[in-house]
């Protein structure tokens, strides 16, 4: 007999482990709690009693000196980083998602050096996630898709020790969640809770109060609620958000489609760019960027233009093209044969003025919400949850003092992460500020951009030779002191 969690729900039931495998069974936490999503439990014959499930209250400050009870709120790639992150160094962690997990359409990810290094340090299963090993960045041009600019990566795992990944997204999210709740692995499991929607924190008690009435007392709580994060707004901390100047169309080819047409020479491990700059004719706004993802079996494009009201949400082949009328004739044949079309509407946001209140801390998007420009809005999120991991961790030990710890991960993150995400609005305007492109000498045929007084600009060094643990080692004597 185990206790499952449904819907919020207690369900005391007895079940099978293989039947419980056939659930998800990577869903089950080291307190013996799975959780299932509701249709799954219908299938099952599950029943349901409208019980409120209490968590524990969170741990006494002399068992908090090794380990916490975490609460994250949002279950994407920033929130099962963190848990994965967390539960390594033996605290107890729930996460806490307001959706289904229901497997939405989804497009390519990439994970350059400084995410994936700490993928490979948690022991993650990457190849579960069907990775593609990119090789180069390529610059087309606009109209004749000819190659502009090569960006070459082939020696990117010698000099940076790990490769530049590209995955699907929900290849990469159950790959996450599967680290962050099987029982292998260091620490013990996560456990997920689905359907679990944030409405209230008190930041004094550390109690959140969920839309299903069921309150958690956690002795740290992470707000990885994504760009349009409750956590944030209980926290008071809302940046100004205005539309981007440029929106999106993201779908998906299959590989298949593109042999048929003859062009599977753009199923290359590589990110390629058509546009992105301001020429004579062609809008800065206007860009494609097409990647292999799914173990290469998808090809992956996020179609930008330039933002006219809003995108519709049902997106026919028309709509998708109509932006694009200069474009290659290739690339265009491409996006006629797409699925899984959806519009992405895009937002500028101010950095925030702080990420933490008490022991509330927020990660990712909640606090760093950028354009996809730079390819660094997971990568950043990776290193938020790695730098909770490591702080508290023994070596930092700052787990019996949570606020004090939450303090040094703002002074250790949020510089790095704002700035990753001006240099990613600048990306906007101007492609060749993108790292890999921002480090060609300007002798190529299309040149660099024009300096922008006062502004560096983000290399691959500055993102993947930095070294968080000497970062760490530097500031938190001096953090301590104060
Ligand atoms: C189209 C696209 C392409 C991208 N490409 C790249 C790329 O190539 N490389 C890269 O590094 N980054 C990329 N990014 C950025 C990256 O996807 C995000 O930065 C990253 O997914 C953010 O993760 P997160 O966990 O912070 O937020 P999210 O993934 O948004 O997750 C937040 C979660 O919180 C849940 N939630 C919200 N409110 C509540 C609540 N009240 N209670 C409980 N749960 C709640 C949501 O349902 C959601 O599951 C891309 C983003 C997009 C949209």
């Amino acid at each position: 007999m185990r206790d499952y969690i449904l819907s919020g729900h207690a369900v005391h039931v007895s079940i099978v482990d293989r039947q419980l495998k056939s659930l998800g069974s990577n869903m089950v936490g080291k307190d013996n709690a799975a959780v299932i999503s509701p249709s799954a439990g219908r299938l099952a014959g599950l029943s349901t009693m409208p019980t409120p499930v209490i968590r524990p209250l969170g741990t006494t400050v002399e068992r908090a000196e090794t380990r916490a009870y975490a609460a994250i709120i949002g279950g994407g790639l920033g929130g099962f980083a963190a848990a994965i992150s967390l539960r390594r160094q033996g605290h107890r962690v729930t996460v806490y998602e307001k959706r289904d997990i229901a497997a939405e359409v989804g497009n390519s990810i990439s994970c350059a050096k400084n995410g994936g290094q700490w993928l490979h340090e948690w022991g993650v299963d990457i190849d579960s996630g069907y990775p593609i090993d990119l090789q180069k960045l390529v610059m087309r041009d606009y109209k004749t898709g000819a190659v502009d600019m090569i960006y070459d990566m082939s020696a990117y795992e010698q000099k940076w020790g790990f490769p530049y990944y590209m995955f699907h997204r929900q290849d990469m999210l159950r790959m996450m969640i599967t680290t962050a709740t099987q029982t292998a692995g260091q620490g013990p499991p996560s456990t997920l809770k689905i359907l679990h929607s944030a409405r209230s924190i008190d930041f004094d008690r550390g109690e959140i109060e969920f839309e299903n009435g069921l309150r958690v007392t956690a002795d740290l709580i992470i707000g990885a609620d994504g760009v349009v994060s409750k956590t944030r707004a209980l926290m008071d901390l809302e940046p100004t958000i205005k539309l981007a100047a440029s929106t999106c169309y993201r779908c998906n080819v299959r590989l298949d489609q593109l042999q048929e047409m003859g062009l599977e020479r753009y199923a290359d491990p590589a990110i390629q760019f058509w546009g992105g700059f301001e020429t004579d004719d062609v809008n800065k706004y206007n860009k494609i960027v097409m990647a292999p993802c799914n173990g290469g079996k998808l090809i992956s494009f996020y179609c930008f233009y330039p933002a006219k009201g809003f995108n519709v949400q049902d997106v026919s082949v028309e709509d998708l093209v109509s932006p694009f009328s200069q474009l290659d004739p290739d690339c265009l044949r491409m996006l006629n044969s797409s699925i899984d079309r959806k519009p992405w509407r895009l937002y500028e946001h101010t950095p925030l003025t702080g990420w933490t209140q008490g022991r509330t801390g927020l990660l990712g998007d909640a606090c760093h919400a950028m354009f996809p420009h730079q390819s660094q809005g997971a990568c950043q999120g990776i290193e938020d949850a790695a730098a909770l991991g490591l702080i508290f961790s023994r070596r930092y030990n700052y787990t019996g003092n949570i606020e004090e710890g939450l303090k040094m991960y703002e002074s250790i993150r949020k510089p790095r992460a704002d700035r990753v995400a001006l240099c990613s609005r600048l990306a906007t305007e101007d492609i060749r500020e993108r790292i890999g492109f921002s480090s060609l000498p300007g002798s190529v045929s299309r040149g660099a951009p024009k300096p922008i007084p006062g502004h560096k600009r983000l290399t691959i060094e500055e993102i993947n030779g930095y070294d968080m643990v000497a970062h760490l080692d530097e500031l938190v004597p001096s953090h301590r002191k104060h």
